[in-house]
């Protein structure tokens, strides 16, 4: 049906990137529109990488404006909020800025039309992703085993809906091993039996069969897939982790964006010079708020203009952490924020007893932030 719009944002991450691609080669058939919203204080790299998504999914990426930039005294969105809000720099407890950069325009943008909006969350990942409160937009996220969204599964699988359930495995399934999915169907949710493994229970007897009875429960709903005749979702089965990503970025010619590669610092420890290496774990703001402190480090190494356009921001007792990045440039936090990271870092190699890799550093690193940024 035409009147279902299809959405996937594009935060300059890998993930996101990474799901365009995927939707592009392995969905052709679902008409996504892609988008990304700017604000204005992004890494060049991010920039590059939109760049050429562009020319690889051979559709221009549309911009979801936060602002009229030409009537702005401030003439870009971060500055423009800033300034509305007296200079108050968001933190992770008053994260101002990813509602009225990021939320408000893609829900204005959306208006009350139905839509899907494909969110990059990985299959290795354990987080859920942000959730449009609005009812008209439901959240598929395709890397993971369950594509469905929370909300989803927990009205699909509340007690009362079991009779539903039980008669849409039975009227689409021949597999011999329906008698054991039944069990798993007709067990009410408990304290004994959570909601969480009635769902791993069914998803691990057949994914494709559990998708195929949520879409026929969605189509008595209001949800914006239920409203579609077909949904080639539902027929994958595949779950994609963190080297599934970096395998269709590099395939696809996009590549894996600039700062996530390593880069090696030197450190002195107990007078001997060691060798670790650095880098960026999300996309996002130069000057975000969630960046550890080597990330900081990485930046006032590599971006160095970057870094002291950080430090402008940072007056009147306003800093980006407890820390000002006056203090933190001083070489000696340097050596102990490099110190701390290399100690750490290896600890975690000797823990794993096998080699560690770069992506299992953006792994440790990426836990914390903003699932509309950082994706
Ligand atoms: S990247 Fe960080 S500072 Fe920028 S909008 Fe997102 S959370 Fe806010």
């Amino acid at each position: 049906m035409s009147e279902i719009k299809h959405v996937l944002g594009i935060s300059g991450g890998k993930d996101s990137a990474a799901l365009a691609i995927y939707m592009s080669q392995k969905h052709p058939d679902i008409n996504v529109e892609y988008y990304t919203c700017d604000t204005g204080k992004e890494l060049t790299e991010t920039y590059d990488l939109i760049n050429k998504l562009n020319s690889v999914l051979g559709k221009n990426i549309r911009l979801y404006k936060s602002i009229d930039e030409v009537n702005s005294p401030e003439g870009n969105p971060f500055d423009h909020f800033l300034a509305m809000y007296g200079g108050y720099l968001p933190s992770a407890t008053s994260r101002w800025c990813t509602g009225k950069m990021k939320l408000e325009p893609f829900e204005k943008e959306i208006g009350d039309n139905p839509t899907i909006s494909y969110v990059g969350i990985r299959g290795d990942e354990n987080r859920e992703g942000y959730i449009s409160k609005k009812e008209n937009i439901q959240s598929i996220f395709p890397f993971r085993k369950n594509i469905w969204s929370e909300d989803v599964i927990k009205k699909f699988l509340s007690n009362t809906n079991i009779d539903f359930v039980k008669s849409e495995y039975e009227k689409h399934t021949n597999s011999g091993n329906i008698e054991l999915i039944l069990q798993y169907v007709n067990q009410p949710i408990s304290t004994t039996y959570t909601q969480k493994q009635k769902l791993n229970a069914l998803l691990d007897t057949n994914v494709k069969l559990f998708n195929k009875v949520v879409f026929q429960w969605l189509k008595t709903t209001d949800y914006p897939v239920g409203k579609l005749d077909s949904f080639s979702l539902i027929d994958n089965d595949e779950v994609l982790g963190i080297d599934a990503i970096f395998k269709i970025l590099d395939d696809s010619g996009v590549g894996i964006p600039a700062y996530y590669k390593p880069i090696e610092y030197e450190v002195e420890i107990d007078g001997e010079v060691k060798h670790g290496t650095y880098s960026r774990s999300r996309s996002g703001c130069f000057f975000c708020f969630y960046q550890q402190k080597i990330e900081w480090v990485w930046l006032l190494e590599q971006h160095p203009d970057l870094y002291e356009a950080a430090m402008v921001y940072e007056k009147e007792g306003y800093s980006w952490m407890e820390e000002s990045l006056e203090v933190l440039k001083k070489p000696e936090r340097v050596s102990a924020i490099k110190k701390e990271h290399y100690i750490r870092m290896n600890r975690n190699k000797l823990k794993a007893k096998t080699a560690t890799s770069w992506q299992d550093e953006i792994l440790e690193s990426e836990g914390e932030g903003c699932a509309s940024c950082f994706i």
